[in-house]
C-alpha cells in the first residue's frame, strides 16, 4: 500500500515542477500500547511508529519562498521565508508555517523548496497524522539544506509547531514518529523523555483498530478539566507525602490512604493515573515474556479505568470494548487516544481477522447506525529518508 503511495507522490511532483524529486521522506502516524492521558502527567507511556504514513517529496528551488502541495486536500500554499510567519485561516498550512518558523526561530538556515505531500493515516481519528505532518517536514528541510537536528530536537520542535497552530500536545506523538523501530514499542518517561525499546513480538495475535467514527464535542473541555483536577490531586498527595514529586511516585496503598482527603471525582483521576502508570511497567513485563493475554487483560483493564475512573469514553467505545471482552478471539482492547470517540486498539487471533470484523461492523451499525472502519497495523520505523 505504500509503494503505490510513494509512487503517487513522486508522479505528482514529476508533473507539478518538471523534475524529480531530490529527497523522499516516509513519516509515520502512532499508536500508543497503553499508558493513556499520562504524557500530561509524567509518567510512562507505551507508543510505536505504524506503518501508515505520510509520503514526501521536496526539491530545493534556489528561491526564497517555498511551495507546497497537499495531494490529499487538491490544494497548494506558497510562503515567503524572509516575512513574518503568521497563522492562516486554511488550517493545514499552519502545521507547516509553524514548523517553518520554529526552524527559523531556532537558528536553522535554509532557502526556498518546492514539496509535495500525500497520506494514508486516517486525519483526526487519534493516529497523529498532524505529529506525522510537522516531522516529516522537518526532517525533509533538514536532509534539503544539510542541517543538522537530533531526533529528539525534531520531536521537540514540531511540538513546538503543533502549540503555535493552537494546540497544547504533550510530547508523546512527535517523539513516537521519529524515534520508531519496526516491531518495537518505546517505553517513555514523558518526564524524562528517557526512553528504552521493548521488542512488539504480539505472536499469535494481530493488531487492529477500530474506528468508531464518532467524536464527542466534550473532547477540549473534557480534557482541560482533567488536567486541573490531576493538580488538585497530586497538589493533596504532595501536601500528605513531601518526597512525591509526581504520580509515578505514589504507590497506590499512599494513594488509598488520603482517600478521604479528596472527593470522590479527584481520587477517582489519581486512582487511574496511579494505577494506568502502573500498568505500563506490566505491559513492559508482559511484552519481555511474550505474555500477549496478559498485555491483553491489562488493556482490558486500562479500559475500565479510562470509563468508569477517568471518564473519558463513550457509549459507542464501551459497547466495542464491552463487546470484545466476550468475544472468543479477541484477547484485549481498549479505547486509544483522548477519548469522547475515536479508535479502539484491539489484539486479534490471526486467522479470525475477518469473522471478528464482520460481527463488529453489523453490530455497530444495527446499534449506532454509524459505520465501523477497521486499520490493520504493524509497527514500523519512524522518520526517514527514502532517497
Ligand atoms: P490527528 O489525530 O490525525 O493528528 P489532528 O486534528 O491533530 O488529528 O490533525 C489533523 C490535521 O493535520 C488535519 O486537519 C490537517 O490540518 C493536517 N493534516 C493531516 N494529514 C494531512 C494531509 N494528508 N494533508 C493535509 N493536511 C493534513
Ligand atoms: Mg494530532
Amino acid at each position: 500500500m505504500n509503494d503505490i503511495l510513494i509512487q503517487n507522490t513522486t508522479a505528482f511532483f514529476e508533473k507539478s515542477f518538471g523534475s524529480v524529486p531530490q529527497k523522499v521522506v516516509l513519516s509515520p502516524g502512532r499508536i500508543n500500547i497503553i499508558g493513556e492521558h499520562i504524557d500530561y502527567n509524567d509518567g510512562y507511556v507505551l507508543p510505536a511508529a505504524i506503518d501508515k504514513i505520510i509520503c514526501f517529496a521536496f526539491e530545493k528551488n534556489n528561491t526564497n519562498s517555498s511551495k507546497i502541495i497537499a495531494i490529499d486536500l487538491n490544494e497548494a500554499f506558497e510562503i515567503d521565508l524572509t516575512a513574518e510567519i503568521l497563522l492562516s485561516e486554511e488550517v493545514w498550512t499552519n502545521y507547516i508555517r509553524g514548523v517553518i518558523k520554529q526552524l527559523q526561530d531556532n537558528g536553522f538556515v535554509f532557502e526556498g523548496f518546492n514539496c509535495v505531500f500525500s497520506s494514508n493515516i486516517p486525519v483526526g481519528s487519534g493516529l497523529s497524522s498532524s505529529a506525522a505532518l510537522e516531522c516529516g517536514m522537518i526532517f525533509g528541510i533538514a536532509s534539503l539544506f544539510d542541517l543538522k537536528i537530533k531526533k529528539a530536537d525534531i520531536a521537540l520542535l514540531g511540538q513546538k509547531a503543533e502549540h503555535w497552530v493552537g494546540i497544547n500536545c504533550g510530547i508523546m506523538d512527535q517523539f513516537s514518529s521519529v524515534h520508531g523501530l519496526e516491531n518495537k514499542v518505546i517505553k517513555l518517561d514523558c518526564n524524562t523523555l528517557d526512553f528504552e525499546y521493548h521488542n512488539a513480538d504480539f505472536k499469535d495475535y494481530a493488531l487492529i483498530l477500530f474506528d468508531s467514527n464518532v467524536k464527542h464535542s466534550l473532547f477540549t473541555s473534557e480534557y482541560n478539566t482533567r488536567r486541573q483536577e490531576c493538580e488538585q490531586g497530586l497538589a493533596i498527595v504532595k501536601h500528605h507525602f513531601p518526597q512525591i514529586k509526581s504520580f509515578r511516585d505514589c504507590t497506590e496503598e499512599q494513594l488509598l490512604t488520603l482517600q478521604h482527603q479528596m472527593s470522590a471525582t479527584i481520587f477517582k483521576r489519581a486512582h487511574f493515573v496511579v494505577k494506568e502508570i502502573d500498568r505500563v511497567e506490566k505491559a513492559c513485563e508482559a511484552l519481555d515474556q511474550g505474555n500477549i493475554t496478559l498485555l491483553g487483560q491489562l488493556l482490558f483493564e486500562a479500559h475500565y479505568g479510562l470509563s468508569q475512573e477517568y471518564e473519558v469514553s463513550c457509549k459507542e467505545l464501551d459497547m466495542l470494548v464491552n463487546t470484545a471482552k466476550t468475544d472468543d478471539f479477541i484477547v484485549g482492547s481498549r479505547l486509544m487516544g483522548g477519548g469522547f470517540g475515536g479508535c479502539t486498539i484491539n489484539f486479534i487471533k490471526k486467522g479470525h481477522e475477518n469473522e471478528v470484523k464482520n460481527k463488529f461492523s453489523n453490530l455497530y451499525l444495527n446499534t449506532f447506525g454509524i459505520e465501523l472502519k477497521f486499520y490493520d497495523v504493524t509497527i514500523s520505523n519512524g522518520t526517514r529518508l527514502l532517497l
